[in-house]
């Protein structure tokens, strides 16, 4: 029998709504897990653990009465530590938010949480600034990735990676700007969905890139991520880039199979520098596909090659334009010696509260966007922008959803990445394309590699056509079982 934390959030919601268990059990369940493991792991920035056996209880209260509750009750969620949650810290992963108290809710804790009783067990690890592929830069320390301990969880949503893999939690929230739900869903082992641009609102979540970021869940299984999505997506008034296009039940029709798909392999993906142990599961997977009776066909996106350095233009130029908002006078850190003007005091908080690599994207973002350079970097980039997004328009004339790997590789050890920026940069590069062009994508477990880590494939689907992502990802996590498959952290 699995201890109760092992089970997914669909199991968990049909046992709650059944009565079988009740919310405190799973709830008190996570925690006793925490407890056993999280001195290894490190994936919580905070627990909130009196507060969220409390709101088992009252939930648990509303089932016996037979009370109306939402699609989420009782199910425990854990959420990365830049998603405004009203009356608890939310830090960014930064020193320059340490002891910042969120004063309202974003709109998808309000969703999920607030109207369909989703409970909130704490905070996750992330890169400071969700600037980071590995959650090593974290000012609460790093994360270690639960298959192997010397490995990173991937970045930036580490936390919620890691905490998923460990069974620390039932579901988790991540965000993607550039592959941070991707990255730590496939160095974990786990799935995690980056929705369309516009699908989910932004209101509440601390902006790194706002033109290429969305939150989205990381989950056990694919049906976990439907059910988190479903729930959170959609128009909101108080985010003018989410789109009005109706979002559908994930649920009702994931198990409709891919008979009538053509999926696409784009040449670019599978090119220099894949890890054949990568590619190989990768391709066994494409096989699996095929024999359920999609059809494959080869695609080109020829303007990928320039990715990385268009997504890097853009996303620092973004956020030095974001950060400029930690002055130490509004909110956030303000240093101790306030002698001087204020460009003198501005100047020392910034560099005392922000770590390394965030002063870096600051001061490359705003180098770009000065005048004389904007044509030159910041315009340029925006052109090949729209390049990048006109091929995956085209690729998609032919194709309903795309197969890749998400990484070009499977997680690399603590500490070999972190004084190479550019080394932790070429990370990025088959995860960025997809957030430049606004598209959908999920990271999915499709095998281990030789040393044991996992690796995951990316299934990327047309704009709000994450229907179409999630019944691929289904029929391949039917047949693989891989989801099974938990790292051995003892404590059972
Ligand atoms: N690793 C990428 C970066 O550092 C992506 C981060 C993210 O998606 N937030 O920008």
């Amino acid at each position: 029998m699995p201890s109760l934390n092992q089970l997914s959030g669909i199991e968990i919601r049909d046992k709650i709504r059944t009565q079988e268990i009740s919310s405190e059990d799973i709830v008190l369940a996570c925690f006793k897990r925490i407890n056993d493991v999280e001195s290894k792991i490190n994936a919580f920035t905070e627990v909130f653990e009196k507060e969220a056996v409390k709101r088992a209880k009252e939930i648990d209260k509303k089932i016996k009465k037979g009370e109306k509750v939402g699609n989420l009750a009782g199910i425990p969620l854990a959420v990365k530590d830049l998603i405004s949650v009203k009356g608890h810290q939310t830090s960014a992963g930064s020193k320059m938010l340490n002891g910042y108290i969120s004063p309202y809710d974003s709109t998808v804790i309000e969703r999920l949480v607030r109207k369909q009783d989703a409970i909130i067990i704490g905070t996750t690890n992330m890169d400071e600034f969700a600037m980071g592929s590995s959650t090593e830069s974290s000012f609460y320390g790093a994360t270690y990735n639960p298959w192997n301990l010397k490995f990173v969880p991937g970045g930036s949503s580490g936390g919620s990676g890691a905490a998923i893999a460990a069974d620390e939690t039932i579901l988790s929230l991540g965000s993607d700007t550039g592959g941070s739900i991707r990255c730590p869903a496939a160095y974990c082992g786990v799935a995690g969905i980056k929705p369309t641009y516009g699908r989910v609102s932004r209101y509440g979540i601390i902006a790194y890139a706002n033109s290429l970021e969305q939150v989205g869940p990381i989950s056990k299984t694919v049906k976990d991520s439907a059910l988190v999505l479903q729930n959170m997506a959609g128009k909101d008034p108080k985010d003018a880039t989410t789109v009005d296009e109706s979002v559908e039940n994930y649920l009702d029709i994931i198990e409709n199979g891919i008979e009538d798909f053509t999926i696409g392999i784009p040449n670019e993906f599978y090119g220099e520098g894949l890890d054949p142990d990568v590619e190989k599961q990768v391709r066994n997977a494409i096989k699996i596909l095929e024999k359920k009776g999609s059809n494959i066909i080869k695609v080109s996106l020829p303007h990928i090659e320039y990715a990385l350095p268009t997504y890097y233009l853009i996303a620092m130029s973004e956020a030095s334009s974001n950060l400029a908002r930690f002055d130490g006078i509004r909110y956030g850190y303000k240093t101790d010696n306030t002698d001087g003007n204020f460009n003198e005091v501005f100047s020392r908080t910034r560099g005392e509260g922000f770590g390394p690599e965030v002063r870096r994207r600051i001061i490359l973002g705003t180098y770009a966007l000065s005048a004389g350079y904007f044509e030159m970097f910041y315009i340029k980039a925006l052109k090949v922008r729209t390049l990048i997004r006109q091929d995956f328009l085209k690729a998609y004339e032919k194709c309903d959803v795309l197969i890749g790997p998400t990484m070009p590789a499977t997680a690399f050890e603590i500490g070999t990445k972190l004084d190479d920026p550019i080394q932790m940069y070429l990370e990025d590069i088959l995860t960025v394309p997809i957030n430049l062009a606004g598209i959908p994508s999920m990271s999915l477990n499709c095998g281990f590699a030789s040393n044991g880590m996992p690796v995951g494939m990316q299934i990327m689907g047309k704009f709000f056509k994450e229907s179409d992502i999630f019944r691929t990802a289904y029929v391949l996590e039917q047949e693989m079982k891989y989801f099974k498959q938990r790292p051995d952290l003892g404590g059972y």
